[in-house]
């Protein structure tokens, strides 16, 4: 049996068979075969399957994260929050920073406002650095707005309006970056998956290079970013292109990577009793105005309280960014993520999540929408998208 008899039969063998148009040896890359994809599983995209709608806004500001210091009263607050749509991934980075400033007056004690990944990160980098922490918040991190995101590692995800940034936010966004990565690294491997690195597919019907019809003007410009440039690439895998004969998808063209996320219940489980077992408080609490802060008795205060500060702290910075997640019942089959026309499908352990990310080059789906209601028709659209793209398998594969 030749090599290709034996890919072949590995991807039929309970996987998705290849359906591929034959490309011509002159435009197929080398692809080595261990990097080849053998038994992917399919998804079971069908509209009864969707088990749970997630809705909640990015803390998108346009300056980039709220890294600075003020003094409220007698009170240091070190401010940790607007870290957009890269939260789950800078976390550990900005606490890591938020900390050292804290830690400058050498304080016993710690008060950190907010329980979502922002401020439980921030905690238990203080419990590492030596402080006895407690964390004043109005949720727990299961009704935090931070659970309700995609979870992936994205930490170049929307940071700021490259007319609004600071000149130094490459460099600290970098900074950040990289402490977090360090940090992230001894969840992966951990009993229940923390942490997990997937394959991620991109598939398209045509050239990912093709020019597309500009978006028709709306009422709101888009918004041009902060240009982070390419400052991680050591740490970032690249892409793969995979012609038809190579991938199993029904689909002309295919890029893949390979990408980090997080498991929400098992990670966050992880933090919360790790942060209890270091001798952590949590007091339920509901802030009404900044000034609120000088009463407690922590003199020394980490701020994260997220999208909220739009509001409290009346931080006009501040833009709602919409987002909406859509959840089908857990396949621990499927062990990777795709990417096709905007929906990003990727396979967790509470079940597939699915996400519109939006046109490339319009208006950010989402973007200036406060509205945190799910959307139904939004999550059935999703989810139809995907219903499609796996029903072009024939019914019964040889
Ligand atoms: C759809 C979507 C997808 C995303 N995907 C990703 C991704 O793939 N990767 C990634 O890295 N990031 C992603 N993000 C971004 C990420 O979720 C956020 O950056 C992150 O959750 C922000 O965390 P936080 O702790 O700052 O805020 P929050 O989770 O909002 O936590 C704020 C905390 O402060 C408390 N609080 C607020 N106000 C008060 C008050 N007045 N008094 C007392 N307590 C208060 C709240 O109760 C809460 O505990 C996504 C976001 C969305 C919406």
């Amino acid at each position: 049996m030749d090599r290709r008899h034996l890919l072949k039969n590995s991807l039929a063998l309970g996987g998705l068979v290849s359906l591929g148009a034959r490309t011509t040896t002159a435009q197929t890359p080398r692809v080595p075969l261990m990097d080849r994809p053998f038994n992917l599983a399919p998804i079971r995209a069908h509209v009864d399957r969707i088990y749970d709608i997630k809705c909640c806004i990015r803390p998108f500001r346009t300056k980039g994260p709220r890294l600075d210091v003020e003094q409220i009263g007698d009170a240091m607050v070190v401010h940790n929050y607007g870290h957009s749509g890269a939260g789950w991934s800078l976390s550990w980075g900005s606490a890591d920073m938020q900390v050292q400033k804290a830690m400058s007056r050498s304080p016993k004690k710690i008060a950190v406002i907010g329980c979502g990944i922002i401020g439980l990160t921030s905690a238990l980098m203080a419990q590492r650095a030596g402080a006895e922490v407690t964390i004043y918040t109005k949720e727990l991190l299961q009704r935090t707005r931070s659970v309700r995101a995609n979870g992936s590692w994205t930490p170049a995800s929307h940071m700021a309006l490259a007319s609004d940034a600071p000149a130094n936010l490459g460099d600290i966004w970098e900074r950040m970056t990289r402490i977090s990565w360090k940090n992230l690294r001894p969840y992966i491997g951990m009993a229940g998956n923390p942490l997990a690195f997937a394959d991620h597919y991109y598939l398209s019907d045509m050239p990912f290079d093709a020019p597309r019809p500009p978006p028709p003007p709306g009422p709101v410009p888009i918004p041009e970013y902060y240009e982070l440039g390419d400052r991680i690439g050591d740490i970032t895998p690249k892409l793969q292109v995979l012609t038809p004969e190579i991938h199993p998808f029904p689909v002309k063209y295919a890029r893949r990577t390979t990408r980090l996320f997080f498991n929400f219940s098992e990670y966050g489980h992880l933090l919360v009793s790790d942060f209890f077992a270091a001798g952590g408080k949590i007091v339920m609490r509901d802030f009404h105005s900044p000034g609120e802060l000088a009463q407690l008795p922590e003199k020394v205060i980490i701020n994260c309280p997220g999208y909220a500060a739009h509001d409290w702290w009346k931080d006009k910075a501040m833009v709602p960014h919409r987002g909406q997640t859509e959840w089908l019942i857990p396949q621990p089959e499927v062990n990777y993520g795709l990417t096709y026309r905007n929906i990003e499908a990727l396979s967790k352990s509470d079940g597939i999540m699915m996400i519109d990310t939006g046109i490339p080059g319009a208006l950010p789906k989402g973007y200036g929408n406060s509205n945190e209601v799910p959307d139904r028709a939004e999550a059935e659209a999703a989810v139809r998208v995907m219903e499609e793209l796996y029903s072009r398998f024939p019914a019964n594969p040889v």
